[in-house]
């Protein structure tokens, strides 16, 4: 927790150097990353970067554009004081990685528009900028540009940009009568980091003797980072879209509940999940069982994990469970698409059938803290 906090508060700040002293700096910490793609094929490429009035993107024939954009506000998205700056930086690329990663695209290159409090620690900018560079890097995409301002409190906005072959992304309307229900992953995972951020030394040590950990911090560190640093799954969109092997997916930025429902409402069809399939990651339910709550307030409601949830043809179901083998994510088939009105309900253990609706959970802490 020092570590995190002195990169916040120590040093020289941002003032001292200038619009273009800070712009300057930037460019030359940047400049050096060099894009080391996790996914099969990097096709498009940056004809010109950062230092002209716009960037330049060649793209090939026969792939479509895949666009998305993404704020994170201090204060709403994130804390200073439960996140270091480099997690802050690494965070704003994931959450964008997550949406081309759900539309099954390849991540080519980012815009980044900085909102930065004069009074920010040179510091805190530098790692910001190396853990967005690590995380952009590390799936393929280049930094095209930037810019910065000076904001009351900070803000990191990303635009990504990617590609998918042309005609072949994962949308969030393919669903059909009859396909399997898969999510990546733990849901539930961040939510039950924000439920803990301020808990006292006395829980988690009740917890960790609870899960036999031998140190009470690791465990709270543990927990932390399911929020602060969570994966954006690319390589499964790319394994999705390679082999055809999904008929609808969206990242799970709302809750499975939540997410469940835009699928399905965009699809036109019912999905049915079943309580007893849900895959619930075993430090939540031990907190769960300490704190005497229902786990699936986490798994279920709103907890923005950035997993992939996606419907498959029957037919692809053993294709999907070997890509978990494959890429090492934990893969399950929690559901199916039925006949009904359009939404999203939970089979419970009990026979009791819950609707899930986009904040299911009115309990659940807010998702901004
Ligand atoms: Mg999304």
């Amino acid at each position: 927790m020092d570590r995190r906090a002195a990169a916040w508060t120590d040093g020289p700040r941002i003032a001292e150097l200038g619009e273009f002293g800070l712009i300057a700096r930037i460019r030359k910490r940047t400049a050096g990353a060099t894009p080391t793609p996790t996914v099969s094929r990097t096709v498009s490429s940056l004809r010109l970067g950062p230092g002209d009035d716009a960037a330049l993107l060649s793209v090939p024939r026969g792939w479509d554009l895949v666009l998305t954009c993404d704020i994170q506000l201090e204060g709403h998205h994130f804390l200073r004081r439960s996140m270091s700056p480099r997690e802050v930086g690494a965070r704003a690329a994931t959450v964008n990685l997550s949406d081309v990663a759900a539309m099954g695209g390849v991540p080519a290159a980012a815009l980044v528009s900085l909102g930065l409090p004069l009074d920010l620690p040179v510091r805190a900018v530098d790692e910001l900028c190396d853990g967005l560079m690590e995380v952009l890097a590390r799936h393929g995409a280049t930094l095209a540009g930037g810019n910065i301002t000076a904001a009351g409190s900070l803000i990191v906005d990303v635009t990504l940009i990617g590609q998918v072959e042309e005609g072949k992304a994962l949308r969030r309307s393919g669903a059909r009568i009859g396909d399997t229900v898969f999510v990546t992953g733990w849901p539930g995972r961040a939510a039950a980091a924000l439920a803990t951020l301020d808990a006292d030394e006395a829980l988690w040590a009740r917890l960790a003797a609870d899960l036999g950990v031998p140190e009470a911090a690791s465990l709270r560190e543990r927990f932390r980072l399911h929020h602060a640093a969570p994966e954006a799954r690319v390589a499964v969109g790319r394994f999705l879209v390679e082999n055809q092997a999904a008929s609808a997916a969206i990242d799970v930025s709302d809750g499975l509940g939540g997410d469940s429902r835009h699928l399905a409402e965009e699809s036109g069809v019912r999905i049915v999940l079943e309580e007893t399939f849900l895959p619930v990651d075993p430090d939540l339910a031990a907190l769960a069982a300490l704190l005497e709550v229902d786990p699936l307030r986490w798994v279920v409601g709103a907890s923005d994990d950035y997993e992939m949830l996606f419907a498959a043809p029957r037919d692809r179901a053993d294709l999907v469970l070997a890509m978990g083998t494959v890429l090492g994510a934990p893969v399950t088939p929690i559901g199916r698409v039925t006949e009904g009105a359009p939404g999203a309900m939970l089979q419970r253990r009990d026979g009791t059938r819950i609707e899930l609706e986009a904040g299911w959970d009115h309990l659940s802490p807010d998702r901004g803290a």
